[in-house]
């Protein structure tokens, strides 16, 4: 298959990444995943724009400019023919001497490969089971850093326990998923986390919060506690490979039972009508 190194689509075992690249040493850089729908990325600039924000918060400087990326990454999932999946990006800080200190704005190392993948539609109809957990990552979770080790280690926790995703809460307070953003519904009211330095402001949710306001739902931006996720009537995630996934169920610190109810179906409907509007068929 065809990856991309810099501004160069060649073939993923041409690619070496050095020893001392500090996304390998340190975790030192950032990413995006964009979904490809009929050979087509959806929201490219909404993720481009992410990508360059993170990029300045970690004064790292892009190589290229947002409008080379997104032709590079089009031309990349084109040569890998990919009609339904994703586009991963990453940039680190790039190759340096081992130590923590960093010079500000060096220019970035880009990497990005595409894949095939087939969307959880199955799980998007049944429903999945979460487990709620303790938040253990850093302060500054706005950042889509490729640091994930608070992300993974939740994630294994989930899966030991059967279920398909962690929540997470600080305190008491619930912020996201270790891949995802969550919602709650309660007596027609939606919920969810504010885009603060607690979570990372997924373009799927502001999607949702954009279609929701479209039919005249108000989404409520302000944090909730793990009383209310468990005496919510719906309560959904948002991602990129998730898309609008219900929670039927919520184990672990809390237990929870919820209906794939009126306003997750609507949601999920709009979502669906929004992407064939957007991607050409
Ligand atoms: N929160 C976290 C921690 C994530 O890792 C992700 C997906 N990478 C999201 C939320 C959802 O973001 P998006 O809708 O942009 O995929």
């Amino acid at each position: 298959s065809y990856v991309l190194l810099n501004n160069q689509i060649t073939e993923r075992k041409n690619v070496k990444i050095d020893i001392e690249d500090r996304g390998y040493n340190f975790g030192d850089g950032i990413y995006e995943v964009m979904p490809i729908y009929n050979k087509q990325v959806f929201t490219m600039e909404e993720h481009l724009q992410r990508f360059e924000e993170c990029a300045a918060k970690l004064e790292i400087k892009m190589p290229f400019d947002k409008a080379t990326i997104a032709n590079l990454l089009n031309e990349l999932k084109t040569k890998n023919e990919i009609t339904e999946g994703i586009v991963y990006i990453q940039m680190t800080r790039g190759v340096s001497p081992r130590a923590h200190l960093y010079e500000r704005n060096v220019e970035g190392l880009i990497t990005a490969f595409s894949r095939q993948m087939v969307f959880p539609k199955e799980q998007q109809q049944k429903g999945i089971r979460v487990y709620v957990t303790e938040d253990i990552r850093w302060l500054r979770c706005d950042i889509k850093t490729i640091n994930l080790l608070g992300n993974t280690m939740v994630k294994r926790e989930a899966t030991d326990n059967d279920c398909k995703e962690a929540v997470m809460h600080r305190n008491g307070t619930v912020t996201e998923g270790s891949s995802s953003n969550l919602f709650i519904v309660k007596n027609g009211t939606i919920h969810t986390h504010p885009a603060t330095n607690l979570i990372l402001n997924g373009i799927t949710r502001q999607t949702v919060i954009k279609l929701a306001e479209q039919n005249g739902y108000n989404i409520v931006e302000e944090a909730f506690s793990l009383e209310q996720l468990k005496n919510a009537d719906e309560a959904f995630i948002t991602s990129t490979t998730q898309e609008i996934t219900p929670i039927i169920q919520a184990i672990g610190e809390i237990n929870g039972t919820y209906s794939i109810g009126k306003l997750t179906k609507m949601l999920q409907n709009e979502f669906t009508q929004y992407v064939k509007k957007c991607i050409n068929n």
